[in-house]
């Protein structure tokens, strides 16, 4: 176990599953064949992904007042993240994704964001020695923005490192794209970041360029199962997706993510850093969920030497 920092200012959600066999049209009810519950918000898997690794990480975030809030708390302290910077607020929910899935795994999805829309620049004020003691700071877009800069600022002033997961998309002023040492998003979102269409491997390259060109110090852009492209000033780098089984890609980019981060803290360089978390992604991808399909960092270990050989 290595003992550097990941910190993560971002979302937490239940995720609340529903199985049928035909979607209900507006207006109408149909009886459903499965339900279940899951932890989820990228902040939330990426702060467990980066501990189930190795790290220490700690998560900033609100959850509601709510037996869902206590659920995501419950979880998250037992995986081990620190948190002591969540805060409980009494005035609305815990974060909440319905997602329903029908007989063709077509999905249909509403989000109530409940206590994340919340987290305010007040919040990372209070957690500013540990953002700032934190050997990398990982942060998404479901949450305020003013939070998420709030956060680079303190992190900047420290000599932390600060990763951008513009997931989902949104746009973005270059003066946040200018802070953050390091953007990483998917296709989907470095299409939606520049209007380059970057579903293949010389569109991406484009994206990347031109969020560069924009502000970026760097940009690593997932590619599914084609892996990842790193670009940077003066290099452009694919890393191939690594052939596995895949059997249900969620979480992937939460698990590249956690990868991601624990591997810079540890001091490597990026494209050593992209490597491992190439294979954490995939990983990830072999089993089902996305907090459950978090591998630890001796599966990427024994993963690792299977490639070896
Ligand atoms: P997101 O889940 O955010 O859409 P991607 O689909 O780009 O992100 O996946 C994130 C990472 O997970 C990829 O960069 C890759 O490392 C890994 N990955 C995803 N899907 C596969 C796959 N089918 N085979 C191998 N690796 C995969």
């Amino acid at each position: 176990m290595s003992n550097v920092k990941v910190a993560v200012v971002g979302s937490s959600n239940m995720d609340i599953f529903c199985l049928t066999d035909t979607m209900p049209e507006p207006g109408e009810t149909v009886i459903g064949t499965r339900f279940w519950t899951g932890m989820g918000g990228k902040g939330a898997n990426q702060a467990v992904g980066a501990r189930l690794l190795g790290a220490q990480a700690t998560m900033v975030g609100r959850v509601g007042d709510d037996r869902f809030g206590q659920q995501m708390l419950e979880t998250l302290e037992s995986h081990g993240v620190g948190c002591e910077y969540m805060r409980i607020d009494k005035a609305v929910g815990s974060g909440v994704a319905l997602i329903i899935v029908d007989k063709q795994a077509e999905n249909t999805i509403v989000v109530v964001p409940g206590a994340n829309m919340r987290i305010a620049p007040a919040d990372v004020d209070t957690a500013a020695d540990k953002l700032r003691a934190a050997d990398v700071l990982l942060m998404q877009l479901e949450i305020p923005l003013d939070a998420i800069e709030r956060a680079i600022d303190i992190a900047l002033a420290g000599d932390t490192l600060c990763v951008l997961n513009p997931a989902p998309a949104r746009p973005l002023p270059d003066r946040i794209l200018k802070k953050v040492h390091l953007l990483t998003p998917n296709q989907n979102e470095a299409r939606i970041l520049t209007g380059v269409p970057a579903d293949t491997l010389e569109g991406a390259e484009a994206a990347g360029q031109a969020l560069l060109e924009r502000a970026a110090q760097a940009v690593i852009i997932t590619l599914g199962p084609q892996g990842a492209l790193i670009v940077r000033p003066g290099q452009t780098l694919h890393l191939e997706g690594i052939p596995v089984n895949a059997f249900d890609t969620t979480g992937a980019g939460d698990a590249f993510m956690a990868g991601l981060s624990v591997a810079l803290a540890e001091g490597e360089v990026l494209e050593a850093a992209a490597r491992f978390a190439n294979m954490v992604g995939a990983l990830a991808t072999t089993k089902a969920g996305a907090m459950p399909s978090l591998p630890t960092r001796d599966e990427v270990e024994a993963f690792a030497r299977t490639l070896a050989d």
